[in-house]
């Protein structure tokens, strides 16, 4: 319960502003961009929107001494329900810590504040020739904060992996308040516990980061952008597969089946042969251009043998931009085809890709259930999409079936629950199976050490029978 008092005595650190309690502030922020339809909807008692470190530090002291949850928030872009404050209290939106603090070009590295949006960091170093490759769709609005948070992906992470894989350090302000520096530029440091991975993809429940160092890389010098249309979803599956065998490391792949081109095509002029199933859209890119040319010359046989319709390379920048606005504009678009929604994010190892679709494709074939397939194939991650009416009772039953098997045989193929958009809310139920209760405990006990009165987050990754605990 947040009083009048302590809500003044929040003011006083951020400013009359900058603490908001209207009924429309507070709806404006009790959601994110999951598919879930919470009603009555979650909403916070009070919205900071801190400026500072000290000043998040300052309030989460307040937070703790009075057992208040707080939800910390980027641009709610996630996925998952991560920023929604299920148990009420505070949403901590880092929306206006938004600087940058160095761009380090000779050790190549960028030091920034947790609101600074994906998208600027790598405008920014690209100005200077480096390369910051985590690319989710959403990165011109998602926060690097909620990034961290998520361990996000994006298209590019096929040849240079995740958020994960660039994050140096971190400033991290824990539950009670206190501040922690984690890592840093050096690039060997094995002192003590590597909090800074542990921080990652911690969801906003062991701490809130406040400042993040990310590693760079040169960018690339030459890139060539592929589109290729089949007459098989299977077809586009084995391309992918079969390319990666052949030694293409391309820098992004990306597939969609048929469902999504008639989504796109009702959003943006974009035409395709009449008998495509199935579409790849491709990038290789590196320092030789000669190089490049050769890796696209295999993607193009490979494709060849797998039935391809169409091949359409992108002859400037410009029209390479065009291609991935496709992809980046495709999860909207595929949301319009329905009234209803239900997404996954699994993820499976590369071998069983096309193993994977096909299953996918005998479940929706099963529930009779419409579904779109797209996701990363390059690296293994798909966004399988339920196209639904759940105000239907037995529309929803069968969705909740078809999803359950979806995770089942994600899981019989060594794959995970989540590849790059969290647990949140929407797959705690699923995480037993994923990680056995041994597993489930640890997470349990590592909340437990960081966190003891459980008020970061309450009720997400795993579900919880109790509210905040302490
Ligand atoms: C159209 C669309 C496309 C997308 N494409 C991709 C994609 O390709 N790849 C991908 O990985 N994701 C994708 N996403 C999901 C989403 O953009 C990512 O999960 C992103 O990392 C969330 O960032 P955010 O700033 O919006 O965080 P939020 O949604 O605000 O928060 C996400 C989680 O992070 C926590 N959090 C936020 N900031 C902090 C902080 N400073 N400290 C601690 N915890 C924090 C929150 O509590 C919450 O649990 C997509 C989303 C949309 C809407």
């Amino acid at each position: 319960m947040i009083t009048p008092e302590i809500v003044q005595e929040i003011r006083q650190i951020v400013g009359q502003d900058y603490a908001l309690d209207s009924a429309l502030d507070l709806f404006g922020y009790s959601y994110d961009s999951s598919f879930l339809a919470l009603f009555p909807p979650s909403l916070p008692e009070l919205v900071v929107r801190p400026r500072t470190t000290e000043e998040v530090a300052q309030v989460m002291k307040i937070a703790y001494a009075n057992s208040i949850p707080v939800t910390a928030r980027g641009a709610a872009s996630g996925r998952t329900g991560g920023s929604v404050p299920l148990r009420g209290g505070i949403v901590m939106c880092l929306e206006r810590m938004t600087s940058v603090i160095e761009l380090d070009e000779k050790n190549m590295m960028i030091t920034v504040e947790a609101g600074v949006r994906t998208g600027d960091i790598y405008n920014l170093c690209a100005q200077k020739g480096l390369f910051y490759p985590p690319d989710p769709a959403s990165f011109k609005i998602s926060t690097i904060g909620g990034n961290i948070a998520e361990d996000a992906g994006g298209m590019r992470a096929v040849k240079y992996g995740v958020t994960h894989n660039f994050v140096m350090g971190l400033e991290v302000v824990l539950a009670d308040g206190r501040v922690i520096k984690t890592g840093g530029k050096s690039i060997k440091n094995v002192t003590g516990y590597n909090l800074t991975q542990l921080f990652v993809g911690s969801e906003g429940t062991l701490g809130i980061v406040t400042k993040a160092v990310l590693r760079l890389l040169p960018m690339p010098k030459h890139r060539t952008t592929l589109l290729l249309m089949f007459e098989s979803l299977d077809g586009a599956c084995s391309t992918i597969h079969q390319m990666l065998q052949a030694g293409v490391v391309p820098a992004a792949a990306e597939l969609m089946d048929g469902k999504c081109l008639v989504a796109i095509a009702r959003n943006r002029p974009f035409e395709y042969p009449a008998a495509a199933q199935a579409c790849i859209i491709t990038e290789v890119d590196g320092a030789e251009q000669a190089d490049i040319l050769k890796q696209a010359e295999v993607i193009e046989k490979i494709a060849a043998d797998n039935g391809v319709l169409e091949v359409r390379t992108a002859k400037s920048a410009q029209e390479a931009d065009e291609l991935w606005g496709v992809r980046r504009a495709l999860s909207p678009a595929v949301g319009a085809l329905a009234p209803d929604r239900v997404s996954e994010d699994i993820s499976v190892p590369r071998n069983e890709f096309p193993e994977i679709v096909r299953r996918i494709s005998a479940i929706a074939g099963k529930y009779k259930l419409n579904f779109a397939v797209y996701g990363h194939a390059g690296d293994g991650n798909l966004h399988p999409s339920i196209l639904c009416d759940l105000s239907d009772p037995r529309q929803a039953e069968v969705v909740h079936k078809a999803v359950d098997e979806i995770f089942a045989e994600t899981l019989k193929l060594g794959g995970t629950l989540s590849g790059e958009h969290g647990i949140g809310i929407t797959k705690q139920n699923y995480l037993k199976n994923a990680l056995g209760e041994d597993g489930v405990a640890v997470l349990k006990a590592i909340k437990m050490a960081l966190d003891p009165k459980g008020i970061l987050n309450p009720g997400k990754v795993w579900a919880e029978e109790g509210k905040i605990h302490g």
